[in-house]
């Protein structure tokens, strides 16, 4: 792509007053700030990527919680850069953990020779936008400031961890931990007694995890959740040796299914079936181990009450053997009709997480009735007025998804308008992709487009990277240098996906998934949820059409 018709002042390492001038800025070195970084490098852009942690990986340099693995089968938890990048790391099995995928995510940077333009241990705290000059300001945490014409934000889905969440915390006398800001000294088990609060899809890795291994264990368990149990296989050099002779084909399916996994809904009709051959599809894509069960079998178990019924009545009924059918336990473990569908929430994989609790060291404590009041020196207060005394507290309460990371950044529009009262009121965005009244400002894995909730990471974060970078390259081709979607173009792409919404039982759902975890969060789906084909369709739609949605000048 030319740069020549580009009219934005050259980038020049310095201004007058001495703050550094950039193309673009992207903030995060994980998934997605990485391929960004590559990406605009390539296109010749003079391009730096601030990045809060010490090193790259995002979510995977975050969360170096015990038990921490991706549930993406490593064949799709993928860049899809060139076959070469493929083959050049081998994953040791289907599901790796957490500190393989840091050291993979380090092998990519190394490859495309990325670090040098990442400047690491720099949190941006303020970005202004300039009406004047059309360029972003960028404040960090130091007070450095940088000047850009882009910023793309790469801040991750659920990077903004829920770390004050009771009063009393700090006064605790022994360690207390967010999973997703785990220290990476070693945080000793053995031996200590250890309450962890949360049973979403994190806090169900740390307790299959540690369970075994520590003196006495005490769940803060509040809403259960359907679990699937992972088939997680070791990987030959043979076995990836196939993957990689099918990286065409792989690269080409996980861009065209629901979502962006290998697999789709591909069961006959629901309403075609008897109830034996509707089992025997559900045993066969339950063996599977993988979030095939949950996005890859029946469709219908998203909008049909009565389909969805049937499907968590499955998932309780594996649940309920191994838990051996105690009642105590099959009451707090296992959601009933009342509580939510299979599915309506995410699916946790899980490993022999269910048969912790059948551990005489292992305890439930029923958050329902009893819910935590504080965190006091010697442990955790509950409602009743008991005090659950432990040495470590493991918090893996949760995150202020898609939204957090971008508002806990001081981002200023046009006008001065903040992003952070604007989506305190309502939650909108263009595809995901921008916001209206925040020129030059590009987000990835922000609410309205398909993200964690409901897609293989990497597929999403890629395909916006590679949609973001495109129309840059047109606006740069153009000559125009500040692009912005309109309000209407806004206003319509919320409405279809309200409409998209409406139409399934993820509707009701009450969990991170509608924002239902932070108090006065405005609710709506943060992820898009008419699949990553779709979405992928709509997107091309635009850039085919010469991004009629978008305002460039
Ligand atoms: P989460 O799903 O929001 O779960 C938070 C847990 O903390 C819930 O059980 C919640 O209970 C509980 N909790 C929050 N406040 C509480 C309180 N005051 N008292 C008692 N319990 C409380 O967060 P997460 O487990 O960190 O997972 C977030 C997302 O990260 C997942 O949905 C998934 O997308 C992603 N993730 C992926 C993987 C993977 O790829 N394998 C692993 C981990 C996480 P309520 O539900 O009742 O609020």
């Amino acid at each position: 792509m030319s740069t020549a018709t580009w009219t934005a002042p050259a980038a020049s390492s310095q201004s007058a007053d001495g703050i550094a001038r950039y193309d673009a800025i992207v903030v995060g070195a994980g998934v997605a700030g990485l391929y960004q970084l590559h990406r605009l490098r390539e296109m010749g852009l003079k391009v730096l990527a601030l990045e809060a942690g010490s090193g790259v990986g995002g979510t995977w340099y975050w969360n170096r919680y015990p038990g921490a693995r991706f549930d993406s089968q490593a064949e799709v938890y993928q860049f899809w850069i060139s076959k070469a990048l493929y083959k050049s790391w081998t994953p040791s099995e289907r599901f790796p953990a957490q500190p393989e995928t840091e050291q993979w995510l380090n092998h990519v940077a190394d490859q495309l020779d990325l670090k040098k333009d990442i400047q690491f241990l720099t949190r941006v705290t303020a970005a202004h936008y300039d009406e004047g000059t059309g360029r972003w300001e960028v404040t960090c945490e130091s007070g450095e400031r940088f000047n850009t014409q882009l910023l793309v934000a790469c801040t991750g889905m659920l990077s903004a961890p829920l770390t004050d969440r009771f009063p009393g915390q700090s006064s605790f006398r022994g360690e207390i931990h967010h999973t997703g800001r785990w220290p990476k000294e070693n945080v000793e088990f053995k031996g200590k007694r250890v309450a962890v609060i949360g049973t979403g899809a994190t806090g169900i890795q740390v307790i299959q995890t540690i369970g075994p291994k520590v003196d006495s264990l005490t769940v803060f368990a509040r809403t259960p959740q359907y679990v699937v149990p992972m088939r997680n296989p070791k990987y030959s050099q043979a076995d990836w040796n196939q993957f990689a002779d099918n990286y065409d084909a792989l690269k080409q399916k996980v861009q065209h299914t629901f979502a962006g996994f290998d697999y789709d809904f591909g069961s006959p009709p629901w309403a075609d079936l008897t109830p034996e051959q509707r089992n025997e599809i559900l045993e066969k894509i339950w063996d599977d181990g993988s979030l095939s069960f949950w996005v890859g079998g029946f469709p219908e178990l998203f909008f049909d009450r009565a389909v969805n019924d049937v499907v968590s009545e499955f998932v309780r009924e594996k649940m309920r053997a191994r838990l051996k059918h105690d009642p105590e336990l099959c009451r707090l473990l296992i959601p009933t009709k009342d509580d939510y569908g299979f599915g309506t929430h995410r699916v946790p994989l899980e490993n022999k997480y269910l048969e912790v609790y059948l551990q005489d060291n292992v305890e439930v404590v029923d958050c329902r009735a009893t819910p935590i009041e504080s965190i006091v020196p010697e442990g955790i207060r509950t409602a009743d007025g008991k005090v659950h005394e432990v040495d470590v507290i493991v918090m893996a309460v949760g995150f202020d998804g898609a939204t957090g990371s971008l508002t806990r950044m001081g981002i200023h529009g046009r006008g001065g308008r903040s992003l952070t009262q604007d989506w305190g009121k309502d939650l909108r965005t263009s595809m995901g992709l921008q916001v209206h009244g925040y020129p030059n400002l590009f987000t990835t894995g922000a609410p309205l487009a398909p993200a964690a909730a409901l897609c293989n990471m990497p597929t999403c974060l890629q395909q916006q990277v590679d949609w973001i970078s495109d129309l840059i390259a047109h606006a740069r081709k153009e000559g125009k240098n500040v692009i912005e979607p309109t309000a209407e173009f806004e206003d319509a792409w919320v409405k279809h996906h309200d409409e998209l919404v409406n139409q399934t039982l993820v509707a009701d759902t009450v969990s991170w998934y509608m924002g239902s975890n932070i108090d006065g969060k405005p609710r709506r789906l943060l992820s898009y949820i008419g699949g990553v084909a779709t979405y992928r369709a709509k997107c091309e739609e635009q850039a085919s059409t010469g991004y009629p949605g978008f305002q460039m000048r």
